[in-house]
């Protein structure tokens, strides 16, 4: 499972921690964290704390800062390079470790923002799958939190004093003001439609493509 160190991939290794001692089928679990090599980052304390909890763990440590800084032009996203260099690690180490499944902590909120953003600015209608083959054509990517509001995880991580740990990259903090857009529309438009965030999640496995105009679907 990927452990960025932030409160969401935290909150999602306890859970699957729990999940795994209950559940009636038996399975392995290790703790995956891309170390990008961004200055003053402390892969350490995940290490630490994954390992306080009994669960393997592997820190994979890579250049993609260097790469990052020589491949990146004037305009071009510093997120999205990185996310597609991370994203890779991942699926590399994944199939090195034996791993058959992925699990990333993507929550309920992402996979309605994600949603909003694509019609919004990419002009199609999709938001994230809670379970996909993933490109390299043998991982099978999940997304456990899809049912998870993300003020429950902030409570969950406060109540739990998870040690999160900044990812130090230089857009830290000032990226993705697309994405915060969403979230102050969805915070404004709940105080007028309560249930917003439940029913949005709702419609996307609630789809009626013959009421769309893709004609690929009908
Ligand atoms: S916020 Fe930083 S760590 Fe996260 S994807 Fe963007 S560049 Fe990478």
């Amino acid at each position: 499972m990927a452990v960025s160190g932030g409160k969401d991939s935290f909150a999602m290794l306890l859970l699957m921690e729990e999940f795994r001692r209950r559940a009636p089928v038996r399975f392995d679990m290790v703790s995956v964290t891309v170390d990008s090599g961004y200055p003053g980052f402390c892969p350490e304390i995940i290490e630490e704390f994954v390992k306080s909890r009994n669960i393997a763990v592997h820190i994979e440590r890579t250049n993609h800062y260097g790469i990052i800084n020589e491949k990146k032009r004037p305009g071009s996203s510093y997120c999205s390079i990185c996310a597609r260099l991370k994203r890779g690690s991942l699926y590399e180490v994944a199939s090195r470790l034996s791993c058959n499944k992925l699990a990333l902590g993507h929550h309920l909120d992402d996979f309605i923002e994600t949603l909003l953003l694509n019609q919004f600015f990419v002009g199609s209608l999709k938001a994230m799958s809670a379970r996909m083959l993933a490109d390299n054509g043998e991982t099978v990517v999940i997304r456990p939190l899809v049912y998870t509001p993300e003020r429950d995880i902030i409570k969950f991580s406060e109540a739990a004093q998870l040690p999160v740990v900044s990812c130090s990259c230089p857009v830290a903090g000032d990226s993705d003001m697309r994405r915060k857009r969403m979230k102050r529309l969805l915070d404004d438009l709940e105080s007028e439609i309560p249930n917003i965030r439940k029913s949005m999640l709702t419609a996307l496995s609630n789809v009626k493509p013959r009421h769309l105009l893709d004609l690929s679907l009908i």
